[in-house]
């Protein structure tokens, strides 16, 4: 969850014959900006991830594609590697200008309409699983409705085409396999082509920041474990530039998976820590994510209410993959769910 300030907007390079880095603002967001890329196909260009619904976004597309004497309507395909608001917003409106067939995975497409389309249901779900996972009453409303605002960033699309994982997109000199890399979202897709040895990761895989893996409301699975094991698929790729969604391109793919794969290890570790002060008792989701260390400089206080709740979720999906494992206990009593060690025999 750790970000970084980018308030200046990186530049436009064409990276490798035919692929662009088209970096669109992300107003008010501390990402500061989404990567989309642009690839020259034989009948126009795919977009790969698009920004979200704003003004300001789709000028700056609209900005570079001027810039590159490419008008937008050359746009003919749209390939989204997950439906969060910063890669698929702007979906939606992209399609009515540009006409371009839209694809994403199947188990993104599962979401759309409990995600945006019926955001009233989802929030009253989200309060009373905040609440059994232990946050305080008083706390409930600012945890639950952090994440409003960027609903409104979002025009809703239906894909054309789903993809499952496995299919080849071939576009002009490059022919992607896509990856299914569930974890971060659960129908997150990369794009790997083999031969020029180019991965788009999009939150998959990112260079300064750790993606955020949470556990929600309507997980249909258990996502740090899949994150985990979809670093691992990646970390053995041939991959010698990666494309990321947020930051810069970068090399070394083996080592960052590496890191990333640590850096959850220690959590894992840190959340055992916690729950060995506590044998008896026990704590619930809210408590320890609370105790854990998010920042540097920030202590749990200095947190908004948004950042509050990705942090509950996120260690929620720790200790759920500690419980898959056999190595918490799991408890439900009096509307209140405990985790603590299992008691020496
Ligand atoms: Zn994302
Ligand atoms: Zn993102």
């Amino acid at each position: 969850m750790t970000q970084t300030r980018n308030d200046v907007l990186p530049e436009r390079a064409e990276l490798l014959p035919g692929i662009w880095r088209l970096p669109l603002p992300l107003r008010d967001s501390p990402l500061g900006h989404v990567n989309t890329y642009l690839v020259r196909a034989d009948d126009g260009y795919l977009l790969v991830d698009c920004g979200w619904d704003t003004a300001d976004t789709l000028q700056a597309l609209e900005g570079h594609m001027r810039a590159l004497d490419i008008p937008l309507g050359d746009v003919r395909h749209l390939v989204v590697t997950h439906i969060h608001p910063d890669h698929y917003g702007l979906a939606g409106r992209l399609r009515e200008i540009t006409r371009a067939d839209l694809s994403f995975h199947r188990l993104e497409r599962l979401y759309i309409e409990s995600r945006y389309g019926n955001a009233e249901e989802l929030l009253s779900e989200m309060h009373e699983w905040l609440r059994i996972n232990g946050t305080p009453g008083a706390e409930l409303d600012r945890l639950n409705f952090g994440s409003m605002g960027i609903i409104e960033r979002v025009k809703i699309a239906f894909p054309d085409r789903t993809l499952d994982g496995g299919e080849e997109i071939t576009c002009g000199r490059f022919a992607f396999r896509v990856l299914w890399t569930p974890g971060h979202s659960t129908g997150h897709i990369c794009l790997f082509d083999a031969r020029n040895k180019v991965l788009l990761s999009g939150d998959h895989v990112l260079p300064h920041i750790t993606p955020s893996v949470g556990l929600h409301v309507r997980a249909a699975s258990n996502p740090l474990a899949d994150y985990l094991d979809s670093l691992r698929l990646v970390g053995r790729l041939e991959a010698e530039l990666v494309l990321p969604g947020h930051g810069e391109p970068f090399h070394g793919l083996p080592e960052r998976t590496a890191e990333l794969i640590a850096h959850h290890q220690g959590r894992l570790d840190e959340i055992k820590i916690l729950l060995e002060r506590e044998p008896a008792r026990g704590l619930n989701g809210y408590t320890i994510a609370s105790r854990m260390k998010w920042s540097r400089r920030r202590t749990w206080d200095d947190l908004s209410g948004f950042e509050r709740r990705l942090a509950v979720t996120e260690a929620l999906a720790h200790i759920e993959l500690l419980h898959a494992r056999g190595e918490v206990h799991k408890e439900y009593a009096e509307g209140e769910i405990t985790y603590r060690l299992p008691l020496p025999e």
